[in-house]
């Protein structure tokens, strides 16, 4: 059936209007050129809920790649080309990115290979997509910009709040789509359609989740770990047994109530000025806290992450039992408390917090707030100045005014100046005079 709809105010009230004219400029240089160009995919569905949109997806009904070029240079933005794929990124200066595709049928060469691609049209483009409410588009040429192609009912799941796959096979196709309908079901508060949930089990049943590229799987992930509330997410990974795939030897419901605490804990760090990780990290960090260093270690490995994170999830392992047991010292000195706390990376910030019972996390919070306070201000530049040859023995007098701040033994920046003459007086090993 055919429903008419125009999405060209909801389109141009929740973009960028850079991206707006770019969708406009897209019609008419597709036209000039004897192409038909769409816009596709998240855009099209979040216009459709009224949400903003960051991503925008141009499909090319023609060659994609020459289009692309064209409006990159008529914008003046940097253009990314990858020939093999048929495809293309245009990027703006402000990190807005517009990718654009060639329309294509992707064909597997087998269950969760990488696509091989071949020249075709519109609707065979929106064909291969995970879910129908990410099948469908919006028209950019003039005439009838902005008229919705809905060619498998999207907009009726959307607004049912159903998340279905396009044919039986799609989960064995590309099983990350098994994560993906779990991210969009959250999302958006929907529901997974039951022969599409059916579909999911069997596929995860089947060890579909071993055949992906741990690359692939990793992406995904990344994604629903940046999500705003990833939890819900994490736990449906579990109900639907794909957990194990993902981390294995991990059992979820054994790191749930700590990560069930996080978001609070992330949102009341992100309150107290303290900088925000990337999204992703403090949910990675709680997942593994109980882990062997042994396995930690593995999933490291296995997810290819960076040297420091490797090292930031091991320290982790290792000593957060530790730490959470000596901040619940109530007899420790502030300045004690601070050195325990700059000992851990700032990533785990909202894990120990998650980890505290409620009282102390009051107190971590009161000890964040002290810290930022409380800060010596004279560093290394002043002590310079005053006439002191730099050298290993700043950090030690800088770590001891520190203490000294946050204890009260010193007040102001003349306390501070007199607190470093002594300190170093009573170093036998410093040399005066720079
Ligand atoms: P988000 O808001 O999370 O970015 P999105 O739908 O824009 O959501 P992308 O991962 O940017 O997600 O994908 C863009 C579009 O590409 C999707 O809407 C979907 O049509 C298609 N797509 C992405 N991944 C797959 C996949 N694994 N299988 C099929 N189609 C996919």
């Amino acid at each position: 059936k055919y429903v008419y709809q125009n999405l060209r105010e909801a389109l141009k009230r929740k973009l960028a209007p850079i991206a707006w004219n770019l969708l406009q400029e897209a019609g008419k240089t597709a036209a000039e050129m004897g192409y038909n160009v769409y816009t596709a995919g998240g855009i099209v569905r979040d216009a459709l809920l009224g949400v903003e949109s960051l991503d925008v997806d141009l499909v090319v009904e023609g060659n994609g790649i020459l289009l692309a070029r064209a409006l990159s240079e008529k914008s003046g933005a940097f253009l990314r080309v990858h020939e093999k794929f048929g495809t293309a990124e245009i990027c703006f200066p402000n990190g807005l990115q517009i990718d654009v595709a060639t329309a294509r049928v992707e064909f597997y060469e087998y269950p969760a290979a990488l696509p091989e691609v071949e020249s075709s049209s519109l609707k065979q483009d929106l064909y291969r997509r995970d879910f129908t409410i990410n099948a469908m588009a919006v028209i950019l040429g003039e005439e009838r910009f902005g008229d919705l192609i809905d060619p498998f009912d999207g907009r009726d799941d959307l607004y049912k709040g159903l998340v279905r796959v396009l044919h039986n096979l799609s989960f064995v196709e590309d099983p990350t789509r098994i994560l993906r309908a779990l991210r969009f079901e959250q999302r958006y508060h929907m529901r997974i359609e039951q022969q599409t949930l059916s579909l999911l089990r069997r596929a995860v049943k089947d060890g579909m989740l071993e055949r992906v590229s741990v690359e692939r799987l990793w992406e995904e992930l990344k994604h629903i770990m940046a999500e705003n509330n990833p939890v819900k997410i994490l736990q449906r990974l579990a109900e639907v047994e794909a957990w194990q795939y993902i981390f294995p030897g991990i059992e979820y419901w054994d790191i749930q109530p700590v990560l069930s605490n996080l978001p609070e804990a992330i949102a009341l760090l992100k309150e107290h000025g303290q900088p925000e990780p990337e999204p992703w990290l403090p949910y990675w960090l709680s997942i593994l806290h109980r882990s062997q260093p042994a396995m930690a270690e593995n999933l490291c490995q296995r997810y290819n992450l960076s040297k420091r994170q490797s090292v930031m999830t091991r320290q982790i392992v290792e000593m957060l039992p530790d730490i959470v047991k000596l901040l619940q010292n109530k007899k420790i000195k502030l300045s004690e408390a601070a050195d325990i706390l700059l000992s851990v990376p700032v990533e785990a910030y909202a894990l120990l917090l998650s980890l505290l019972p409620g009282d102390y996390q009051e107190h971590f919070l009161n000890l964040l707030e002290a810290m930022q306070t409380n800060k010596p201000c004279i560093g290394g530049e002043e002590i310079k100045k005053l006439g002191y040859r730099p050298g290993p023995i700043y950090k030690q007098v800088l770590d001891a005014l520190r203490r000294a701040r946050l204890d009260g033994q010193i007040n102001s920046t003349e306390d501070e100046i007199v607190f470093v003459k002594e300190f170093l007086r009573e170093c036998k090993d410093f040399k005066k005079g720079v």
